[in-house]
Formats: C-alpha cells, structure tokens, sequence
C-alpha cells in the first residue's frame, strides 16, 4: 500500500489525490480525454505511475497556479495548460520556491476565462481569479458540478496572500465579488474542491470548515472590511518568503487572511 498518496473517489471519474504534506490534485476522467489539474509536490516520486492507475486516456494537465505545490510534477505531461498572467511572478521567488527543480513555465499553453475544454462527456470551463497569485483560476466542471480552486480561495483554512506572489487586496476583492457573481450564475450549487482539501479539519474557527458559497461571502466580508479599516488583522507567525515583515492575520465568521501590511492597497 502506497502511504505517500490518499486517493479518494469524489464523484464518478473524477479522483482528488492528497500526498502526505497535504497538497491535493485532482483526475477529472473524461470518455476521449482526462484531466489532472495541479500536481502537488512529492519529491523523489513521479505522479504519473499512480494517474495511470485510474485512467488510461490521454492526460492533459491544468494549473491552477505556479506555486511549486500545485506545479512540480509538470515534467511528466506533454500537455499543460496555465493562465500566462502567472509570468508575472518574480524569477527569484520561483527559484526560491522551486529549489531542486527548474521547470519551464514557458512551455505551457495559456488558459484564459472563459475556455471550455471538452473532455468527452465532460467539460472544464475556466475563470481566472486573481489575488493568491495574479493568474489564479477555478475549473467548473459542468455536468457534476464540482469547482476545482486551487489556492485562489484557500481550501477550508487560511487564505494565503501575504506571498510576494499574491496581488493587494484591493485587487483581490473585485476578483471575488466576480467568482461569486459567476458561481451564482451557474446555479450555485457548485461543490468547491480546494488545494490542500485535509485543511477543511485544520481550521482555527470551526473543526469542519469545507469551501461552499457561504465561505467565499465571509471570505468577501472579510476582506472588505480588511480594505476600510474595520477589521485589523493581528501579527502572525505565518510562513514568508523575502518579506522584512511578519504578516497579519484576520478572521471573520468562516474565512481567515494572511496578508501583508504593505500590499493592502495597491
Ligand atoms: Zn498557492
Ligand atoms: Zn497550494
């Protein structure tokens, strides 16, 4: 038995993957074509072997986003799509991040809103999301109604934007009000399946708190009152890369923030 990855059936063909630091990638079965979107990171490991358990199709791969945790494995794909506003990252912090890997971003095809690719009985429709990074998106697939987040709202615990990838909440917020405007447009009764799907049990507020709509207007409440001064996050120990100051940290009803004191308004 494998103990580095917990593969657990979400719906029908479509597979959430979690290794043992907590980061999740999805396998999204089609009739012609599957997806996996992210990859997390595993060194020493190759994803492929253990994809190939659940579908023998031919792969494409989405990115949510470049953080190292959703791209390490992108190595194994021919195919990998990813919004190209991720460009924008700073070259030092991705070697930061990377380290032992050199991965070339450049290679990808870019994936905007709106995008819809057909999987066979299956489609994935893109939005980009900026603010966790500035070209973060969410996949819905349409025909179960699953929304696959990435990082762009956290996953059940804090929502990190005091990286130096992360845009100021100024800009953040209007990326929001549009994912909920969207969400709600398509029904909203979307499942939303985050990143680091075990965070939904680590939250400092509630011991169960998965994504739903409910959250992202806490999350937008949150932020909102982070932007016109009611709420003051508090200093946290929260991991930074090439900051010269701690974060802080906000809460309110299910959401929590990290963010930079500098990168409030842009
Ligand atoms: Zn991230
Ligand atoms: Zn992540």
């Amino acid at each position: 038995m494998d103990t580095e990855f917990a593969v657990l059936m979400v719906a029908q063909g479509i597979y959430s993957v979690t290794n043992s630091s907590g980061h999740t990638f999805y396998i999204v079965d089609g009739d012609e074509r599957a997806a996996v979107i992210d990859t997390g990171c595993t060194p020493g490991r190759r994803i492929m072997p253990l994809i190939r358990q659940y579908t023998q199709k031919p792969l494409l791969l989405i990115l949510t986003h470049a953080h190292s945790d959703h791209i390490y494995h992108m190595d194994e794909f021919d195919e990998v799509y990813m919004n190209h506003r991720e460009f924008e990252l700073p070259d030092s912090f991705l070697r930061l991040m990377m380290e032992d890997k050199q991965l070339n971003l450049r290679q990808t095809k870019d994936i905007r809103t709106g995008a819809v690719i057909d999987l066979g009985n299956r489609t994935l429709e893109a939005l980009e999301v900026p603010g966790h990074t500035p070209g973060s998106i969410v996949l819905w697939e349409k025909e179960g109604d699953h929304l696959f987040t990435g990082d762009a709202v956290g996953s059940g615990n804090d929502v990190w934007m005091q990286w130096p990838s992360a845009l100021p909440l100024d800009r953040y917020y209007p990326s929001l009000l549009k994912l909920l405007r969207w969400i709600v447009e398509r029904g909203g009764r979307m499942r939303l399946l985050g990143g680091h799907a075990r965070q939904c049990f680590d939250s400092p507020l509630m011991p169960y708190n998965p994504l739903s709509l409910g959250w992202l207007c806490d999350l937008i409440d949150l932020v909102d009152q982070v932007l016109c001064g009611k709420i003051i996050g508090q200093p946290s120990d929260a991991d930074i890369i090439l900051e010269p100051e701690p974060p802080l940290r906000a809460s309110y009803g299910r959401a929590v923030l990290q963010y930079m004191p500098s990168r409030v308004r842009s």
